[in-house]
């Protein structure tokens, strides 16, 4: 794979709260072991949050030490509390060659454009508005005022669906998982993203 692809592919995968980006991610990772980048946040951990699995969890202080040493590709502050991506992370897996996906909101993915033309930009999108509601209460942890800010910020959101490559609506986990999957396969082999020359020398002489 190495030898075809000089850089791994970055994927960012983003919607509106409760479109169920951090379920499709998970499934992805479990299924296809795929590489999902470990974002930093000052927010508390939720029952059951390990550090340096779900976040690297970060004081307000630690953050915007990283913060002032440009040691963020993105950051946003959503609902309250920062959470941003290291660059080193990214970077590094990028350059080996490896794949990673960027689970982030759409602040944070304006960001990334102007780092990363050849990303490949995925919008999830929840099936209705009702079930977007009931997927904003089932989390138990949202308060009456956070449900609310998550909830008056989707109209907002949504309308910078045009600036992204792919738009998959999260009906059903399975299927948006797999078309997630088949988006990334579909890109990995662009000729564009491919270093055939190797490859062609034993054909063209
Ligand atoms: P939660 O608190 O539910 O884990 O995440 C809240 C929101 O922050 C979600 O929309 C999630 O996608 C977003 N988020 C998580 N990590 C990052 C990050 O590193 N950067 C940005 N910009 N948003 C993030």
């Amino acid at each position: 794979m190495s030898e075809i692809y000089n850089k791994g592919l970055l994927i960012v995968i983003s919607g509106p709260s409760g479109a169920g980006k951090g379920t499709v991610c998970k499934e992805l990772m479990k299924k296809y072991n795929y590489n999902i980048s470990i974002s930093a946040t000052t927010r508390s951990p939720r029952e059951g949050e390990v550090d340096g699995v779900n976040y690297h969890f970060l004081d307000k202080k630690s953050f915007e030490e990283k913060l002032s040493r440009d040691e963020f590709l993105e950051y946003a502050q959503v609902y309250g509390n920062y959470y941003g991506t290291l660059k080193k992370g990214v970077e590094d897996e990028l350059n080996k060659g490896n794949n990673i996906i960027l689970e982030i909101d759409i602040q944070g993915t304006l960001q990334v454009q102007k780092v990363y033309k050849n990303a490949v930009y995925i919008f999830l999108l929840p099936p209705s508005i009702n079930e977007l509601k009931n997927r904003i209460l089932k989390r138990g942890s949202e308060t009456e005022s956070s449900f609310n800010l998550r909830f008056s910020s989707v109209g907002e959101e949504l309308k910078y669906m045009n600036s992204y490559d792919y738009a998959v609506i999260n009906d059903d986990l399975d299927s948006a998982v797999e078309k997630v999957h088949s988006i990334i396969n579909t890109e990995m082999n662009r000729i564009s993203r491919m270093n055939l020359d190797k490859f062609l020398e034993e054909y063209i002489f």
